[in-house]
């Protein structure tokens, strides 16, 4: 018996190796010898001859035994090992990779068992015993057991089984023995490893879906009955729809009735812990939690648990697509247009796409979730590819917010001017923030740039202070006193004048979130104000902390970058208001609009989810502009009729399918050159296929972390043609060496081409 096993290594191949008395399904983690190496691997398929060797397999006689298997069942079930598959020839990966990344780090260890380790057991006293004499009684012809009964007590009540076993000496027949008198008990410490355990859960509210949500429930349901091949659906619902409890009826569905298991992915666990908190509260511990903030050791656990059944529902971002589940029935992708579903490393995979991949290889229903789709998934539609799903209205005959524009061009009153020349609050946006304050109501502020001032400029000469390392402004950051490059992190003190041309004249411009803080503090000194960005969420439990003070009613004013646009369901925020909705709209991408509206939308879509009514201030100083237009009428259909229509002309996705290629070196002419060779020579192995390059050219950001970036991209209609040509450079293309450190990285449909 041979097989074939994915090792992880870069080499876009597997390796045979021979199988001595056991058997060894796909999917199983073996441990093999590599040269003179030990190294885990995965068996990705079996033979039982050896007539067509795969390659590099030498005669049978000259193939290596698998050293150890490493588990009796296989752990990957046969639809993730599909996906891992798919996604190593789709995004030209090597399969070893793919598994390693699919998988907790634990298991590629080569002395570790996928299988229950003592270590996680504990012995727990469950029956105290006061008094000496009822000691001397029970344990009278068994002094080991009260030896291990007294040294559990002398640990405070509870020790691990092999703490007792290896350390202390105890046999396990004596650790059995006591449980047997039912004095300990033995609890699965896993439970205590979950730390969502402790996190309190209300009982679920019970509701009564609308006719809406009903139509959607019963499509999806009579989906996943059926036997043949189900379509995706893309649940269009606008902000405060109730897209959640559709995706609850359909888990109720999948795993209560039919006893199935599901993945749900989230944009972002840290930030939606009341979409969590929700699918926690309808199912209890059969959800596993995959967070980011989970220890190695917790992330086994969930891990293990949902290889082996015990828990069913997969909730997590987006490597949670790799859930060892058994028996799929059910994916559920919210909010996905979300471009954090994108892995920026490699493999870079898009978990959205993933999950279309995992859901038809398992027979599983998959339901895209979002009130402003990615305009991939919309053309999916138009194309019959996914079946709509609509939620046109709020719950509850609930109004949508209005939207009021205020115009950033024409700033009425110079006393109310930042640094940067514009007004950070507006007097209407002021006005309604001290009313909702009057009224004892919430109010959101977004603004999507961290910081203090964005960047520092001489105003003599115009110099602007720079990273050394990254060609990007650096950004004042005013509690700390230091300027900082949000690339690399590279800090230094605040000039006190310019180096260029020795003036003290600085300003200190762009308005970023610390300095929105301070304005609101000073107009509004009795606010208890909250600020969510990335510099004040560095703790483990820190969204959570301020998420629970907002839902507590202890704040009045959150204010943040986008983290505080998505999921949020506050029924007190009556206001929102958007301090500068043009941040992203400059930048050189391709979504930059999409982007804009996206997010425009569903901060908006945060006010008003109560049954008072809510309004939006969105400040801008482009209010003619299709995406902010469309955004203040809530019309995602309107907005990507415009957008689709202005793509086709720059040929850009939807209409065609992308890989970008970057080329980075830590030197500026050797990068270049090798950008050029390396574009020549893809054009080349393009020549004959319908796949067009663009480029080379500098990336938007040209040098990051001291590497020079260029880029070209390739664009096709046909995947099949531009995945040919992807794998032509990934695999028989070398950088020429030099002492650049020259690196190529191809990302397949990227979704940033900064
Ligand atoms: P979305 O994700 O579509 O923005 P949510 O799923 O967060 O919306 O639901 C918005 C609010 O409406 C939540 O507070 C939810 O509890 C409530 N809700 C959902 N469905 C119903 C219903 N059928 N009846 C009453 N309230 C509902
Ligand atoms: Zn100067
Ligand atoms: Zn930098």
């Amino acid at each position: 018996m041979f097989v074939e096993v994915a090792l992880p290594l870069p080499v876009s191949r597997t390796f045979t190796y021979r199988l001595n008395d056991r058997e060894a399904k796909p999917g199983t983690r073996v441990r093999v010898p590599f040269g003179p190496r030990r190294i885990v691997g995965w068996v990705v398929a079996a033979t039982s001859d050896m007539a067509q060797p795969a390659e590099g397999g030498g005669s049978p006689a000259e193939i290596r035994a698998v050293d150890a298997v490493l588990e009796e069942r296989p752990s990957i079930p046969p639809d993730l090992l599909e996906l891992c598959r798919w996604i190593a020839d789709y995004y030209v990966v090597p399969i070893g990779l793919v598994i390693r990344a699919a998988l907790p780090l634990a298991l590629s260890d080569p002395r570790r068992r996928a299988e229950p380790q003592k270590s996680r057991r504990m012995a727990r006293i469950v029956r105290e015993l006061p008094g000496l004499l009822a000691r001397d009684e029970l344990f009278r012809r068994a002094p080991r057991q009260r030896a291990c009964y007294e040294a559990i007590e002398a640990s405070g009540g509870s020790a691990a089984v092999q703490h007792l076993t290896e350390r202390l000496g105890f046999s396990t027949a004596v650790v059995r023995g006591l449980v047997e008198k039912e004095l300990v008990g033995i609890i699965d410490q896993r439970e205590q490893r979950d730390p969502f355990s402790s996190v309190q859960v209300a009982p679920p509210p019970a509701l009564r879906p609308t006719a809406a949500q009903q139509g959607a429930i019963e499509a999806i349901i009579a989906a996943s009955r059926t036997d043949s091949i189900v379509q995706p659906f893309l649940l269009l619902g606008v902000t405060g729809s109730g897209k959640t409890l559709v995706y609850i009826e359909v888990l109720r569905e999948i795993v209560t009735r039919q006893g199935r298991s599901a993945i749900v992915l989230v944009p972002e666990i840290a930030l939606t812990p009341q979409t969590v908190a929700r699918f926690r509260s309808h199912f209890g511990d059969v959800v596993a939690v995959l967070h980011s903030a989970l220890s190695d050791g917790e992330r086994f656990d969930a891990w293990r648990s949902l290889r082996d059944g015990e828990r069913r529902i997969a909730i997590g971002a987006r490597s949670a697509i790799f859930a060892p589940v058994r028996d799929l029935g059910a994916i559920i992708v919210d909010e996905e247009h979300e471009s954090t579903y994108k892995q920026s490393e490699s493999p870079r995979y898009h978990a959205r796409d993933a999950a279309l991949i995992r859901a038809r290889a398992a027979g599983a229903v998959c339901v895209l979730g979002s009130a402003t789709p990615a305009l991939e998934s919309w053309s999916n539609v138009e194309h019959g590819k996914f079946r709509l799903l609509q939620l046109p209205e709020r719950v509850e005959g609930r109004p949508l917010p209005a939207v009021q524009v205020v115009d950033l061009r024409a700033p009425k009153d110079a006393a109310e001017r930042s640094p940067a020349g514009r007004p950070i609050l507006s007097q209407p946006l002021s006005e309604a923030i001290a009313d909702r304050l009057r009224r004892g109501e919430q109010t959101i502020l977004l603004l999507n740039r961290r910081g203090y001032a964005t960047f520092v400029q001489c105003r003599a000469c115009g110099a602007v202070w720079h990273c050394e390392a990254c060609n990007v402004s650096l950004t004042y950051h005013r509690a700390r006193r230091r300027l900082v490059c949000h690339y690399c992190f590279h800090e230094e003190p605040p000039p006190t004048h310019c180096d260029a041309c020795g003036s003290g004249d600085l300003s200190f411009r762009g308005v970023g979130t610390e300095q929105v803080e301070r304005e609101v503090g000073e107009r509004f000194p009795s606010a208890r104000v909250a600020r969510m960005d990335v510099d004040t969420t560095s703790g483990k439990w820190a969204h959570h902390d301020i998420l629970g003070r907002v839902e507590r009613g202890e704040v009045d004013i959150l204010l943040g970058t986008q983290m505080i646009a998505k999921g949020l369901d506050f029924p007190r925020v009556t206001l929102v208001g958007v301090v500068n909705a043009d941040v992203a709209m400059n930048l050189p991408d391709f979504r930059a609009t999409e982007r804009t509206f996206q997010l425009l939308t569903q901060v908006a879509g945060r006010a008003g989810r109560g049954e008072r009514p809510g309004i939006v201030f969105v400040q801008t100083a482009l209010p003619e502009h299709y995406a902010i237009r469309f955004a203040l009428q809530h019309d995602f259909r309107a907005f990507a009729d415009r957008e689709i229509a202005e793509r086709a002309e720059t040929r850009y996705p939807p209409h065609t399918r992308l890989a970008n290629v970057v080329i980075s070196g830590n030197d500026e002419a050797a990068t270049q050159q090798a950008a050029a060779e390396a574009a020549t020579w893809t054009r080349r192995a393009a020549r004959d296929v319908a796949v067009e390059l663009t480029g080379p050219a500098p990336c938007p950001i040209d040098k990051i972390r001291g590497r020079w970036r260029w880029h070209f991209l390739l664009r096709s209609d046909s995947p099949r043609a531009l995945g040919s040509v992807c794998r032509a450079l990934q695999l028989d293309y070398t950088l020429r060496p030099g002492r650049a450190e020259l690196r190529l990285i191809l990302d397949r449909d990227p979704v940033s081409l900064l």
